[in-house]
Formats: C-alpha cells, sequence, structure tokens
C-alpha cells in the first residue's frame, strides 16, 4: 500500500509538547480550577502493545503499537489509527488530545482518542498488513468498543483496513458489529461521503476563510502538501470551486505548475506510477520547497511539524488550511500571525472527516442509511456553522482563530466535566 505523506522537516518538534503548548495558550483565556486544568492536560488511559506478526518469508517481526484515550467526558472516544514509522506514544499522545477538541468543537457527542501501529504500510505485503491489522485490533480490543471507543482511519490506514478490524472484532463475538469502527467500505456499514469528507471540509474552510477574509477564492492559488485521502480530494474540490492549484506534493516530492493543475489528471497519474513525481508539464520541487511557493492557500495535508520556526518566514500564502494535524508548530503560529498569514486550525479544517465519522455510527446504530446528499449537506451545516462561532469568539476575544477554536472546544469539555461532577 502507498501512502502519500511527507517526511518531518523537523522530527525533534515534539508533537505532545506542541499540543500541551496550544492548549496551555488557550486555557489562560479560560478561568478554569488548577485541578481541572491539570485534568484536561493528561490523557485519561494510555495502552501500549507489542505484538507478533508472521510475515511472508515466514519470519516473525514484532510491532509496536498504542491506542490512547485522552477524554470521554462529551461520550465515547473517537479518533483514528495510524501506520506511520514515526507513531511513537507522544504522537499518539498528541493526536488524541486534538481529537477531544476537535469533536468538542463540532459539537459531536465524543471524546478524544488515537491509535497508531510504529510501522511502513508501504513495505507491507496485503497478507503482512491483514495479519498485523487483525492482531493490531485484537490487542486493543480490551479498551475498544462501539459505545466505549470507536476507532477510524488515518494516515497510512484506509476502508480495507476498518474492515479487517471490524471483522476481527466481529469474530471474537460472534456477531457483526459494524458501529465499531468508522471509516469502513459502504458494503459493509460505511456511510456514503465518508471518502471525500475530509477533504470536502478543508474545501469549505476554505471557501470560508476567504469569505471571511474579503478575499475572491475562484482563480486563488493553492499549494497542497500530501497527497493522500485528505490532500488529493481537497485538491479536487478546491479545483472544482474554480481555484487554481500550483503546487502538490507526496513522499516522492513534489510538482510546481504555476498555470495550474488539474488534480484528478494528477491522481490518474499517481495510480499509473505511484507517485505525483514527472506529472508532464510541471517543474520538480522538494517538499521543503512546495511549502515556500506563493499561493493564497497553503494546505498542509501530510504530517505533523512542517511548519516550523525554521521555515515559517519564508511562507508565501495568505491562508493556511490545515488538512493534517498538528502541521505548524507553536513558535511557527507567532512568525506567522506576525506576518499576517491567517490559519484555519486543524481541528476546524479537518473536522469533516470525524463529523461524517459520527454520521456513519449514528446510521451503524440505527441501521439505517442516509443519502450522500444528506450527508454533504449536514456537514456543510456542521462545518459553516462551527466556522462562524470560531471567527466570532476569536473577534469577541481577540485572540487567533487557533486560540479561539481551542477556548470554545476546551471550554465545553471543561463544562461537561463539571457539570457531570468529579467521581467519587
Ligand atoms: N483520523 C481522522 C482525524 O484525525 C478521522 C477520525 C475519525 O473519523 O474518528 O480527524
Amino acid at each position: 500500500m502507498k501512502t502519500s505523506v511527507a517526511p518531518a522537516v523537523h522530527p525533534k518538534d515534539d508533537p505532545w509538547e506542541a499540543a500541551l503548548q496550544q492548549f496551555h495558550r488557550a486555557a489562560d483565556h479560560i478561568p478554569l480550577k488548577r485541578g481541572i486544568r491539570e485534568y484536561l492536560a493528561f490523557p485519561h488511559r494510555e495502552l501500549r502493545v507489542t505484538f507478533p506478526v508472521q510475515m511472508d518469508d515466514g519470519s516473525v517481526r514484532v510491532f509496536t503499537g498504542y491506542r490512547v484515550h485522552h477524554s470521554s467526558v462529551l461520550g465515547p472516544t473517537k479518533g483514528g489509527i495510524r501506520y506511520n514509522p514515526r507513531v511513537d506514544l507522544n504522537e499518539v499522545r498528541a493526536l488524541a488530545m486534538l481529537m477531544s477538541w476537535k469533536c468538542a468543537l463540532m459539537h459531536l457527542p465524543y471524546g478524544g482518542a488515537k491509535g497508531g501501529v510504529a510501522c511502513d504500510p508501504a513495505q507491507l505485503s496485503r497478507t503482512e498488513l491483514e495479519h498485523l491489522t487483525r492482531r493490531y485490533a485484537t490487542e486493543i480490543s480490551v479498551i475498544v468498543r462501539p459505545d466505549g471507543d470507536i476507532p477510524a482511519p488515518d494516515v497510512g490506514t484506509n476502508d480495507q483496513i476498518m474492515a479487517w478490524f471490524m471483522d476481527t472484532y466481529s469474530m471474537h463475538l460472534g456477531h457483526s458489529v459494524p458501529a465499531v469502527v468508522t471509516g469502513k467500505p459502504i458494503s459493509i456499514g460505511g456511510s456514503a461521503g465518508r471518502r471525500e469528507a475530509t477533504g470536502r471540509g478543508v474545501m469549505i474552510a476554505a471557501r470560508e476563510a476567504a469569505r471571511m477574509q474579503e478575499m475572491p477564492f475562484a482563480g486563488s492559488r493553492v499549494v497542497v502538501q500530501g497527497f493522500g485521502n485528505v490532500g488529493s480530494v481537497a485538491a479536487y474540490l478546491l479545483h472544482d470551486q474554480g481555484c487554481k492549484i500550483v503546487g502538490i506534493s507526496d513522499v516522492s516530492g513534489g510538482i510546481h505548475g504555476p498555470n495550474g493543475l488539474d488534480p484528478r489528471a494528477v491522481l490518474r497519474h499517481v495510480q499509473q506510477t505511484g507517485s505525483v513525481a514527472g506529472f508532464p508539464s510541471t517543474t520538480a520541487v522538494s517538499n521543503t520547497e512546495l511549502l515556500e511557493l506563493p499561493c493564497e492557500f497553503l494546505v498542509p495535508a501530510a504530517l505533523e511539524g512542517q511548519i516550523t520556526r525554521e521555515n515559517a518566514s519564508r511562507i508565501h500564502t495568505k491562508i493556511i488550511v490545515e488538512g493534517a494535524n498538528g502541521p505548524t508548530t507553536p513558535e511557527a503560529d507567532e512568525i506567522l500571525a506576525d506576518r499576517g498569514i491567517v490559519i484555519v486550525p486543524d481541528i476546524l479544517a479537518n473536522a469533516g472527516g470525524v463529523t461524517v465519522s459520527y454520521f456513519e455510527w449514528v446510521q451503524d446504530l440505527q441501521s439505517l442509511f442516509w443519502s450522500e446528499e444528506e450527508i454533504n449537506q449536514r456537514l456543510e451545516r456542521i462545518m459553516v456553522q462551527a466556522f462562524r462561532g470560531v471567527v466570532q469568539l476569536a473577534r469577541d476575544q481577540d485572540v487567533l482563530w487557533r486560540t479561539a477554536a481551542l477556548i470554545y472546544a476546551v471550554k465545553r469539555v471543561a463544562d461537561a466535566l463539571l457539570t457531570r461532577g468529579i467521581y467519587p
């Protein structure tokens, strides 16, 4: 399986430290009791598993995986599973915390979780991936359940992996449990619109940002880093809106086409050749150069820690729409703010995925399925409402959009926590 993610620019930037810094920046604006603030800064539950997988050549390899529940105050925990060589406990912790804030911001009845296995899925055969997934699913099934913790795809995983996960869980119980994961194939209880949902949300976020900034949307130049499920869909939906996609990258590097690229043609090229490299009439650029291309919208849709203190002063865009989780470090946030570059933060910009995951879960629990049109309309409404709420709060409190989104989300979780009370 091919994953379209870019290598880290600064692997030293710890994602958990960054998530904590962002949390505390927002928490400074909220009158929270010290104990409550301290509690929200910790993951509630962490599971680390080490397990063997039989490889195609008969050898046995040992893998390490994680599942972290950050908060279950607002409901069952929700969040994806990542297969990537960089996966470690701090990354999973950070991503779990972001899921708590993302679900709270979107008014989904969920807490936050994340899981992952340190592996390179591109180096595994289909059979090895299936074995790894079934064993990992079994290992973490002690803390996963349809009304307790519901995984989904993330970087390096897809609908087939969710199908194996759901099948493994169901086999253990002796009956089908489609609601235990989202992002499944439609044939086994997946939702119409889920595959495109994160990219669709990114497009809606970019469009709303243009409206708020009173900038023209159609005709604006867009650069997309990462051409996986998020980046590729965002690119073609933005193209459909009349935006000009001038740069795209994946793990192999980037392409620059100042006259505009057709993302669907680039997708076909990727299907034929395995990467965006060599797409006709484009210039090759490195991932570092790609981020610095002049554009109106920059969509980092790969991994965290891409826009840092090192390159923030060389970013030439007006609006960053964070398709990835945590692509901008807190130091870069400050540099970009000083330069007047606006950021639509991850917990808002990429929340389309988990929002349609929620629709999928509700449909599975009811065994009643909605049309794609209905899904997209509901997604549009929730995204626009959340976006306007964030911008309003940012104006009222004179803070950046990221801080506003976090204030809104952290407040919701803290209020629910106080309403429920501290047990016992
Ligand atoms: N992995 C996605 C995210 O980071 C989706 C999570 C989900 O659908 O539960 O938001």
